[in-house]
């Protein structure tokens, strides 16, 4: 796939799937934005991966950081012809457990971010009449998972918003789709108890974690050319785990 001359802009690329993601647009020859909360870290990650890629700090719970986000990668870019909500959170605990603050600020990160990104990006989108939005969302908002009860709802209500972002914004020729990566080998994942992580191999059909160039692809093809009619959809990036 061919992004050369394409402005993407990635939230929370400062390392995991995030990071990934940024790589192969830049691989594929796209000019990437990395962003996250760290000003250092963006610069690091920017200069790192090369072809023209800018770091812009970022918290996306901010309505003011993210319009700056946007308003300077269009500026200093000239466009932004992708974006990527892939900034994200757990804190897990059984619901009987949870505190508010928990619930709080993983809907706030993973759900109302990725709101207050879609609407910016929007903006630059509608007036351009072309754009790709790709949501990373995860299966448990498709399944559920006891002790994810917060993450799950921010994952499922993304899903929600990927659907009515797309039926918004398809008639300025911009698109909207997520995609649902199951367990995949990151610093989010790494510290997951040993059951934890056998009982995923045992359901997983491909009998492997994911990695985060699996999920890449998947975010690569809807931010393609070739998913041109493609929009609020949601592709499991599983190995199998969610059928
Ligand atoms: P990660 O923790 O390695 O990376 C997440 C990044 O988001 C970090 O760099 C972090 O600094 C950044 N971030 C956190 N809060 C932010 C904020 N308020 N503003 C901007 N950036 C912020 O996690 P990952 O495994 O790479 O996950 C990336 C995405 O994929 C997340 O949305 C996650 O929910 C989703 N996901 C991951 C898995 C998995 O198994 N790892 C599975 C399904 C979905």
């Amino acid at each position: 796939m061919d992004f050369k001359g394409k402005v993407i802009v990635v939230t929370g690329s400062g390392r995991g799937i995030g990071r990934t993601i940024a790589e192969r647009f830049a691989k594929a020859g796209g000019t990437v934005v990395i962003s996250d909360l760290d000003d250092a870290t963006v610069r690091q990650v920017a200069s790192e991966i090369g072809g023209g890629a800018i770091g812009i700090a970022a918290n996306v719970t901010s309505a003011d950081d993210v319009a700056r986000l946007l308003e300077e990668a269009s500026s200093k870019l000239g466009s932004v012809d992708v974006v990527v909500n892939n900034a994200g959170i757990t804190r897990d605990t059984l619901m009987i457990r949870m505190d508010e603050k928990d619930w709080d600020m993983v809907l706030d990160i993973n759900l109302k971010g990725a709101f207050l990104v879609t609407k910016a990006a929007s903006r630059i989108m509608m007036k351009q009449r072309r754009g790709r939005i790709v949501n990373i969302s995860s299966v448990v908002g498709l399944t559920g998972n006891a002790g994810q009860s917060n993450y799950s709802a921010s994952k499922a209500g993304l899903i929600g918003l990927t659907k009515s972002a797309a039926k918004e914004l398809a008639s300025r020729g911009v698109t909207v789709n997520a995609v649902a990566p199951g367990y995949i080998e990151t610093e989010m994942t790494k510290n997951l108890p040993e059951a934890v992580r056998d009982d995923y191999m045992t359901r997983i059909a491909l009998k492997r974690p994911g990695s985060p160039d699996d999920v890449a692809s998947a975010v690569m093809f809807f931010a393609s050319d070739e998913a041109a009619y493609v929009t609020g959809q949601v592709l499991a990036v599983d190995g199998g785990l969610s059928m």
